[in-house]
């Protein structure tokens, strides 16, 4: 969402830079009326909004995902969404099944 936001102000300013240097080269053409300063100066104002809401709602949407970040079941470090443990711990956790698995298969043997 906030990647969508930032690409459309990104292009709108884009296509103002655009405009203006196509407005600076062609003065006499009749189209360049088109270009009007004052439109062109809406539409950097548009874009320049539209990129700092998107900055905003990148923040935002960090900020997010930090609150709602999972945490290790033994130490509650953060760690990725999904994950029980952190990885200090998961490798604790399978060296022990390790252990345990072979220990049983060298009774049994
Ligand atoms: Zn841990």
């Amino acid at each position: 969402m906030s990647s969508t936001v930032l690409r459309l102000g990104l292009w709108i300013i884009l296509l103002v830079v655009a405009m203006y240097v196509l407005q600076q080269t062609f003065e006499d053409a009749p189209f360049v009326d088109f270009f009007a300063p004052a439109m062109l100066e809406k539409a950097l104002v548009l874009g320049g909004l539209l990129v700092a809401g998107g900055i905003v709602l990148r923040l935002l949407e960090r900020g997010a995902k930090a609150v709602t970040k999972n945490r290790c079941v033994v130490c509650k470090t953060p760690i990725e969404h999904g994950a029980i443990y952190c990885r200090n711990h998961l490798r604790r956790v399978l060296s022990r099944d390790d252990e345990i698995t072979h220990m049983t298969r060298v009774r049994k043997e």
